[in-house]
């Protein structure tokens, strides 16, 4: 193990892309892997520096028409009730986030058919007008047309994981959606100018590091500022309801991946890790090569309803979760940073080897 992640390191450095088999081989590997946790870590400080991100996540809806197998406000669900909250709902909210200190808000629904996209560039331009703050939109599949109203509205990111590259895997898990769309609306986002993330999901059923690996290889070619990798979490109304959960291991392992491979990318320690392996998970993940952490603001009943998966932290833990936090971080070298929090510099393909001299 020790001579594979030399090697993978002395590839980094130099600007090249390690082959998909060695990387398959760092994700299967039984050893203890501290070194490639130490690599990543160290590359997380070098990189994007010791501070620890936050940002405030608002799940303003929970209508979606899609039925993902893994995802509990799936169309097919009929058990769950459904939400929309007001402007003013969201606007509140917002302003509990303000006075946390954070400054970038996250909007964040199912894909809403009803949806009215002026309704959403109003409110980002609503939100905008508070004060110095960044908009993140996770809200899915959209139109070219509406993503250009957002971003005209003052929308700085937006989130659309991609769940999986792997064809056959994505057609299995996403009845009715097709992966060439997922990409070209990431293509469109960046395009627009975007901050532009993504991630994938581990421990899929069917999933092997080789579509582990290929998903990390896609998302560092794609030139992406934000990437989310968390752990599949089964939920009890979903198709996969009775699997095992995705391994925390493995999942680390390819957030330290993912750190190596896209060394500007601004990384969340996931809601998904911190379910299902509580806040040592997450201060595992920020050991390993993540940089961020995002505290659900989902007013109450609302976060219950907004459930994805089970078990995610609600907006009561929002404040505890952020003491905690900046104890560890204080204890750490690592600081908590309340700033927008911009994505250092566009993109994923900041490994040519001109920037690693120049960041030295
Ligand atoms: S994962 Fe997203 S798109 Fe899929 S069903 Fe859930 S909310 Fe809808």
């Amino acid at each position: 193990m020790r001579g594979s992640i030399r090697q993978l390191l002395d590839l980094v450095e130099s600007g090249l892309v390690p082959p998909e088999g060695f990387l398959v081989e760092i994700l299967s590997f039984t050893d203890s892997v501290d070194e490639l946790f130490q690599a990543a870590d160290r590359f997380r400080d070098r990189f994007v520096g010791p501070e620890i991100l936050v940002r405030g996540i608002v799940e303003f809806s929970n209508y979606c028409r899609n039925s993902c197998a893994y995802c509990g406000i799936g169309s097919r669900n009929r058990r769950i009730p459904r939400y929309r909250l007001s402007t003013q709902q969201v606007i509140c909210t917002v302003e509990r986030i303000k006075d946390a200190g954070i400054k970038t808000v996250v909007l964040q629904s199912g894909e809403d058919p009803g949806l009215d996209p002026y309704w959403l560039a109003d409110l980002i331009k609503e939100i905008k007008s508070l004060g110095q703050m960044a908009v993140t939109l996770s809200v899915g599949e959209r139109s070219k047309d509406e993503y250009a109203i957002w971003r005209k509205a003052g929308a700085d990111r937006y989130l659309l994981k991609v769940e999986t590259t792997d064809p056959a895997l994505y057609q299995s898990l996403h009845p009715g959606m097709r992966l060439e769309n997922r990409i070209r609306c990431l293509e469109v986002l960046r395009d627009l100018g975007y901050e532009t993330g993504s991630g994938n999901i581990i421990g899929l059923p069917g999933q092997g590091p080789s579509q582990i690996a290929r998903d990390l290889l896609f998302l560092r070619s794609f030139g992406l500022d934000m990437l989310a990798i968390g752990p599949f979490v089964p939920h009890p109304d979903t198709p996969l309801g009775g699997l095992e959960p995705g391994s925390m291991e493995q999942t680390l392992r390819a957030i330290a991946l993912a750190r190596l491979l896209c060394p500007y990318c601004n990384i969340p320690a996931t809601s998904a890790i911190g379910t299902i392996g509580g806040d040592s998970a997450r201060r595992h993940a920020l050991n390993a090569g993540a940089n961020v952490v995002m505290l659900n603001f989902t007013p109450w009943p609302y976060s219950s309803l907004y459930e994805i998966y089970p078990g995610r932290p609600g907006p009561d833990l929002a404040g505890k979760m952020l003491e905690g936090l900046m104890a560890w971080a204080d204890e750490n070298g690592r600081e908590i940073r309340f700033s927008i929090g911009s994505a250092r510099h566009s993109g994923c393909r900041a490994t040519e080897p001109d920037l690693f001299i120049r960041s030295n």
